[in-house]
């Protein structure tokens, strides 16, 4: 089933960079692994993946000891302050960063394990009272604001669209995001290098790239349902 999922996954990829003119180098799929097994992880893992996402910093620091080295783990998930201490060494990207409390904390925890934070500014676009993320008119005086600290790579936006039945009625909010990164490329902020674009899951990714996204985030698609039960 995972080899299946994940060949159709990519094949979808394949085809929405080339509807796009885009290069299929340029978008990263990260496979979105919450309250999946081990197990699995290490299947798609053998598949030849080597980007995974997660959601708790519990369940990624668990599954980080029992995975090999050169997994790139992102944090994708709402991080509370005090659990940055946990991952600021072992993720390559928090995706979800939309708080000056937050990012106060990650540079001081990135300074003492003297590493360099690499992250992206959460925002909500569609505006859902239900959603982390900054507003788009916050994103930039937010970062302004962050550009003072040296342990911290604002490297991009990401967003978490609204589920829809049709995907299509997302892709108002991606060319939203992307219009902001270039209007934020253009001001040139410090310690920022805002390439990234972290915009789609399972249900809309490949409009997602239609609209730019470098980054996917793809669970459902890859590992099948979650039973939230089971856990
Ligand atoms: C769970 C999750 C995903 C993946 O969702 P699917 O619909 O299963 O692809 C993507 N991004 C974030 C932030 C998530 O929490």
């Amino acid at each position: 089933m995972l080899e299946t999922n994940l060949a159709q996954v990519e094949a979808n990829i394949q085809a929405a960079c080339r509807r796009a003119g885009r290069k299929r180098e340029d978008v990263t799929l990260i496979a979105v692994s919450k309250t999946k097994p081990v197990q699995m992880l290490k299947e798609v893992y053998n598949l030849g993946v080597r980007v995974f996402g997660e959601n708790k910093v519990q369940e990624l620091t668990d599954k980080y000891v029992q995975l090999p080295s050169d997994i790139r783990w992102h944090m994708i998930g709402h991080l509370q302050t005090n659990k940055v201490k946990y991952i600021i060494d072992k993720v390559e990207l928090i995706h979800s960063v939309d708080s000056l409390r937050l990012a106060e904390t990650i540079e001081k925890e990135a300074e003492k394990k003297n590493c360099t934070a690499n992250i992206l500014v959460e925002v909500n676009v569609a505006e859902e009272e239900s959603k982390f993320g900054l507003k788009m008119s916050e994103v930039i005086p937010f970062m302004d604001e962050i550009s003072k600290y040296s342990h911290i790579n604002v490297r991009g936006l990401m967003t978490i669209a609204p589920f829809v039945e049709n995907p299509e009625k997302n892709r108002p909010i991606f060319a939203a995001l992307r219009k902001l990164s270039v209007d934020i490329r253009h001001k040139n902020v410090d310690n920022s290098n805002v390439s990234i674009l972290s915009m789609g899951m399972t249900n809309d990714y490949e409009v997602a790239i239609e609209e730019g996204a470098t980054m996917v985030r793809v669970g459902t698609g890859i590992f099948g349902a979650r039973d939230y039960d089971i856990k």
